[in-house]
């Protein structure tokens, strides 16, 4: 079977077992303004009960899998006690999923103590994503963050102290009232902290939460012009500063003398994602790709639960896309990465040729600027890496 043929082609990694898994940790010290994941404040008695739930859920999926990535993502995995954390680490260890080269936990600075990152660390983590999101005062009250600006600096040196060698920090950009000033400063105070990796996001208004109401009645604006300007911004700070850009909104730092198509840096958990590789996702509202089906789990705690207590995974949906919607969506994710798909690999994963299944989007973006077709590769320019969202859209069917 092949895919010119019309054919459904078959995928050539099928068999291939699951390296990556993600945790989702859905309990937050407060809601923040902007934010849509799934989270809870204040989650009281329920944590331990979820904490018995996701090491449930690990012993399910458990068996044959040894990750080479793993991520807690949340949620704020970071405010977990050392209690509830010994439990999560203990179990896996018991069921043999610690040792991952890449091990990522993210944390909020208000919640991060010596005592727990070096637990963490101990355990395996060498990997720490923390969400600053802003260095100025007004700007994180505004945002409804729990951590004043003196956190970011003290959780910053407890991580280090821990050992932990790979730092991340999160910064939003185009918030409102965020002057292009602000947003300097705010790069380069990140920036001299020193850590290796910068996820940096343009805010965005998701429905159901307070800033999209905001928007609703007039009480912001957006100023378009403004966040193509700090993009821009964010570009030349991080250049200038040794970071790569590998992903719209992610940067490396690059090692002295490393060479590739994706800096050694680079969270290797997400580029698992964008590469279309198959990945558990355990937890309240978490995604996973499995061997063709992909699946969500219910965005429901109590609800998530009740499904591992009877012993039963806690799914919202599991579907099997048709092979060329599924390719449409890869390509897609893909193209996110600076170093685009290589043509090659994007065959071996989907069955289809990209050149030859979407030449005239190809075209498109091409004659626009926005991307280019390398005799190996097709990528999004550093022009077309802005407009990635509406490129992306245009390989979907
Ligand atoms: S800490 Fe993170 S997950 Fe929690 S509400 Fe804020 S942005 Fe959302």
């Amino acid at each position: 079977m092949n895919a010119s043929s019309g054919e459904p082609p078959s995928l050539v990694t099928a068999a291939s077992p699951v390296e990556s898994l993600y945790a989702h940790v859905p309990f937050c010290a407060k809601k923040c303004s902007y934010c849509a994941f799934y989270s809870e404040a204040d989650g009281g008695g329920l944590v331990d009960r979820y904490v018995d739930a996701l090491i449930r859920e690990f012993e399910i999926v458990a068996e044959g899998m040894r990750p080479r990535t793993l991520f807690f993502g949340g949620g704020t995995p970071s405010l977990l006690s050392m209690r509830q954390w010994e439990t999560i680490l203990n179990a896996m260890r018991r069921l043999n999923l610690t040792g991952a080269a890449e091990w990522t936990v993210e944390s909020n600075p208000a919640t991060v103590s010596f005592d727990k990152a070096r637990l963490l660390r101990d355990a395996g983590v060498n990997r720490m994503s923390m969400g600053a999101q802003s260095f100025h005062p007004g700007l994180l009250a505004r945002l409804g963050r729990v951590h004043s600006r003196d956190m970011i600096f003290k959780s910053y040196d407890i991580l280090r102290a821990a050992g932990i060698e790979n730092v991340s920090i999160d910064l939003m950009f185009a918030i409102p009232g965020q002057t292009m000033e602000m947003w300097r400063q705010t790069l380069a105070e990140a920036i001299a902290l020193g850590c290796e990796h910068l996820s940096c996001y343009e805010l965005i208004y998701e429905e159901d939460t307070p800033f999209f109401e905001r928007l609703q009645v007039g009480r912001s604006l957006i100023n378009e012009d403004l966040a193509c300007a700090m993009y821009e911004e964010l570009l030349a700070s991080a250049t200038a500063a040794g970071f790569a850009q590998y992903e719209v909104a992610n940067f490396a730092r690059i090692r002295s003398g490393e060479t590739g198509e994706i800096p050694q840096l680079a969270c290797s958990h997400n580029v698992n994602y964008w590469r279309g590789g198959w990945y558990h996702g355990l937890g309240p509202s978490a995604a996973a790709y499995v061997h063709g089906a992909r699946s969500k789990n219910q965005s429901n705690t109590v609800a998530y639960c009740e499904s591992l207590e009877r012993g039963e995974r806690a799914f919202e949906y599991i579907e099997e896309l048709p092979p060329l919607r599924r390719a449409g969506e890869l390509a897609a994710f893909g193209l996110r990465m600076a170093a685009g798909w290589p043509l090659e690999l994007f065959k071996r994963r989907t069955g289809f040729d990209l050149t030859q299944e979407w030449s005239a989007e190809i075209e498109r973006l091409s004659a626009l600027g926005y991307a280019s077709l390398e005799p190996d590769r097709f990528r999004l320019t550093q022009k077309g890496l802005r407009f990635a969202d509406w490129a992306a859209e245009l390989f979907l069917r």
